[in-house]
């Protein structure tokens, strides 16, 4: 691995401290230490590549310190393959905790996550980590060049299948009218790029990675109507027939989920689908009617 894929390293340090974007990055840059072949915690059972995979969660406890402050408490759901769970709630109520879990940077402090039968906790963890494509809020994006930005997962891509996943995700235009196309070199944390051509290079890195699971952060707002567009579109690409867990911001994205879980204080408060849960004066009816249609939580 060429030395950029070590530098964003020395931010986790520094960033882990530093809200959802840290937390996000963080967990970006955790699955870069796992690939570039560190062994953390985790079991050693092999699991074969590019399966489809259903989960569970079952009875799932969740803390960031040892006898520290409970962040989930309970969380029980089942997803088949190919479903898509959205999660909404409020701030601080254990969205992320859900992925930072799925993501191995934290293990459950009690209950079990299961995939495909199996616990979570006894695979290995590089294997498992191939098998999630994690595309959060603020994608991480190291300098270096464009190509290699989104190579990241699979650093051994042609060309030719960058170029194929950047045209999925909506990104190859854009990056056909940087000054060296994709070879131009983009600063640290995605500098001289808008939002919206951020969160598409995560895309693109996403789709090459072609994992059978796909962890989204969705951003809340920040864009126009065009680039909106053009990102539902590259998600829809990513999403489809692969199991997707979805920290939902967007009424939209959770009207066509699955599922859905409304946590509270790291609890379950309620859970069905879009229609299922309007249908009760409960807190998701208080979250979408609040925003009068618009759903940004
Ligand atoms: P938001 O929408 O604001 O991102 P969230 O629903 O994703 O919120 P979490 O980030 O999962 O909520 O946080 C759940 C609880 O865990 C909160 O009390 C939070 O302070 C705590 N927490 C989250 N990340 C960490 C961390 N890295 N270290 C310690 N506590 C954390």
């Amino acid at each position: 691995l060429a030395p950029e894929y070590y530098l964003p390293l020395r931010l986790l340090g520094t960033q882990f401290h530093a809200g959802m974007a840290g937390k996000a990055a963080a967990a970006d840059i955790f699955r870069l230490l796992r690939l570039s072949g560190s062994q953390a915690a985790g079991g050693s059972a092999p699991l074969p590549r590019q399966q489809q995979i259903a989960l569970a969660f079952r009875d799932v406890y969740a803390e960031y310190q040892p006898g520290g402050r409970q962040a989930l408490r309970g969380i029980s759901f089942s997803l088949d393959a190919g479903q898509h769970l959205a999660i909404v709630g409020p701030s601080g109520a254990g969205k992320s905790t859900v992925a930072a879990l799925l993501l191995n940077f934290i293990t459950p402090a009690a209950g079990d996550i299961v995939v495909n039968g199996k616990l979570l906790q006894g695979l290995s963890s590089d294997d498992w980590l191939r098998q999630v494509a994690f595309v959060p809020q603020r994608p991480h994006l190291f300098q270096g060049s464009v190509a290699d930005n989104i190579r990241l997962a699979q650093p051994d891509a042609a060309l030719a299948e960058i170029i194929r996943a950047a045209k999925a995700a909506g990104a190859h235009d854009f990056i056909e009218r940087l000054p060296a196309g994709y070879d131009t070199l983009i600063g640290e944390g995605g500098q001289g790029l808008s939002g919206g051509e951020c969160q598409r290079l995560a895309i693109a890195r996403a789709l090459l990675q072609d994992a059978p699971l796909v962890i989204l952060d969705e951003a809340a707002r920040g864009l126009d109507v065009h680039s909106q567009a053009v990102l539902d579109k590259a998600l829809a690409r990513l999403l489809a027939g692969r199991t997707a867990i979805i920290i939902a911001h967007r009424l939209s994205t959770v009207r066509q989920a699955d599922k859905v879980i409304v946590l509270a204080d790291g609890q379950i408060s309620e859970t069905g689908t879009h229609a299922e849960l309007l249908a009760r004066p409960g807190l998701y009816w208080q979250l979408v009617g609040a925003s009068k249609g618009g759903y940004d939580v």
